[in-house]
């Protein structure tokens, strides 16, 4: 008996850690995996509304068609909605731009990260902010 407990304890590590190890590129085209690469000619950069499509969440940058959030989504627990973590687009990774959180207001370093949910749609999947590493895990 105990023996199939320690086989199962060790299925779902290796579970946990195959969820981990999930990590997808998000962008207003293609949520899934990046797969639409297609380069196209890059628009200046400009500031969008918050939350708007294109936008980056963590700068509010302007996005291009072709460029991309960086961000992990864990699978379901529910079957509605997943949770997400954002770490930002390609602008204010490289620190070209300020990374703020749109929940609590406050900076956010490199390694600091947005807390969302990801709700699947079969047309376009929308993903709701709900804070960052300070505001939202802080305990
Ligand atoms: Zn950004
Ligand atoms: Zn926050």
């Amino acid at each position: 008996m105990r023996g199939l407990i320690q086989i199962f304890i060790f299925v779902l590590i290796g579970l946990v850690l195959l969820w981990f190890g999930y990590t997808l590129y998000f962008s207003p085209q293609s949520i899934f995996f990046g797969f639409e690469k297609k380069k196209r000619r890059r628009r200046p950069r400009g500031e969008g509304t918050p939350g708007a499509p294109q936008t980056c969440p963590v700068c509010s940058a302007l996005l291009s068609p072709g460029e991309l959030v960086k961000s992990v989504a864990f699978p379901s627990f529910t079957g509605k909605d997943r949770l997400m973590y954002i770490s930002g687009c390609n602008h204010c990774l490289n620190g070209d731009r300020l990374r703020s959180c749109p929940v609590c207001g406050s900076r956010l370093r490199d390694n600091e990260i947005l807390v969302a949910r990801m709700f699947d749609r079969p047309r376009r999947s929308h993903v709701h902010i709900i804070g960052c590493s300070r505001c939202r895990l802080k305990k």
